[in-house]
């Protein structure tokens, strides 16, 4: 699909997987500073620095960014670590003052993303300009949403993009902040071949504890980097004070994760090529099953309509669904998968009988 320009190719000099690593708000010179400081000492220069300078808070009355005072705080980090900056920007006046900072990479925020009139004046105010753009996923878990804000940036010439997976907003599940999806990450990397998604674990988790668990799974399911909130008094920040890590903290989960390959460039080894043609084999036969499964619906529905019995039949539906599921668990496939699976086959097989149905009636009139 569309033709974007990877991370390694940004021109900024960083490669996959991209660690991101700074506070969640620009606080003061001094806080700058100081993080950049402990970077140093404890040998962790992420390859990119974050810092919110605008913040979009859930409720008003918080701690709302410090404003463009901040952006010139970035030129210590460039004169401390010489690596590039990335700001979130929520409007057209945040990038006109992002880019009169040379702000090196921007980022949409979730609750931006979710707003298709914000994204799109974000995208005006970037027409021409040749900047790295990352966005964060929205609130709710809206594959579209997400997938709709890359094309905007796209649309106005931003080729130099990536996604960041921070988690979706639930309001049962207490144990994350932002519960994690990972079938979306991969379906948007399926959707849009070759679009990098950053794992931000900080807003997922909420909470120190949990990070690295997040952030490994992550790089086992193939995400491209990490963005970790990294802050060189976690307990007196201004935001998100519970869940941002110190830069030594920040230095030892990098080094503990274990960072997967990826094989995309490079030639699979004998025995991984073996096990993928037997899955090419077993899809092919899976494929043959389905088909002819389909053609017995096929046939069940032509004598439904010869005897005008109705498509779905609940008891029949129940049957079939308690007693596969109840086989398909002891064969250690879990109960969510074979009641998604049995739901999209019979989703399939009805459509089909009622679409029969209906060319029928038509033939017949
Ligand atoms: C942030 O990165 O500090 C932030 C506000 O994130 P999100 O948009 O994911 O809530
Ligand atoms: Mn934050």
């Amino acid at each position: 699909m569309k033709p974007h320009k990877q991370i390694k190719d940004w021109g900024l000099g960083l490669s996959n997987p991209l660690i991101i690593g700074g506070p969640c708000s620009a606080e003061t010179p001094e806080q700058i500073a100081q993080i950049c400081s402990e970077m140093k000492e404890n040998q962790i220069i992420p390859q990119v620095f974050r810092a919110g300078i605008w913040k979009p808070r859930t409720r008003p009355g918080s701690f709302e960014g410090v404003g463009e005072e901040g952006l010139t705080w970035m030129e210590i980090v460039r004169n401390e670590l010489n690596i590039p900056i990335t700001v979130e920007v929520g409007n057209a006046a945040h990038v006109e003052m992002a880019l009169k900072h040379k702000i090196e990479v921007l980022w949409i925020g979730a609750r931006t993303t979710v707003n298709p009139f914000a994204v799109q004046e974000i995208a005006e105010a970037l027409r021409g300009v040749d900047i790295p753009v990352m966005i964060k996923n929205p609130m709710n878990p809206d594959l579209e949403l997400w997938m709709g804000a890359l094309e905007r940036m796209y649309a106005v010439g931003i080729t130099k993009l990536a996604a960041i997976h921070r988690g979706f907003s639930d309001a049962y599940d207490k144990r994350y902040r932002n519960k994690p999806n990972w079938s979306m990450p991969i379906h948007l990397k399926r959707e849009w071949t070759g679009m990098e998604v950053i794992n931000d674990p900080s807003h997922i988790v909420g909470r120190r504890d949990g990070l690295l668990e997040v952030a490994q799974s992550a790089m086992n399911f193939g995400l491209d980097g990490l963005m970790i909130e990294t802050h060189h008094d976690p307990d007196k920040a201004w935001s998100d004070a519970k869940q941002q890590v110190t830069p030594r903290r920040l230095k030892e989960m990098i080094d503990s994760i274990e960072f997967k390959q990826s094989l995309e460039n490079m030639k699979p080894d004998e025995k991984l090529f073996d096990l993928r043609r037997a899955v090419d084999h077993l899809d092919d036969q899976l494929l043959d099953i389905l088909q002819e499964r389909f053609s017995v619906i096929d046939q069940i529905g032509a004598h439904k309509r010869e005897h005008n019995l109705t498509v779905f039949q609940s008891d029949r539906w129940k049957e079939v669904m308690d007693s596969r599921t109840e086989k398909g668990v002891k064969k250690h496939l879990s109960e969510k998968f074979m009641k998604e699976l049995l739901y999209c086959i019979h989703e399939e097989s009805v459509k089909r009988q009622e679409r029969q149905l209906r060319e029928a009636e038509a033939i017949n009139k």
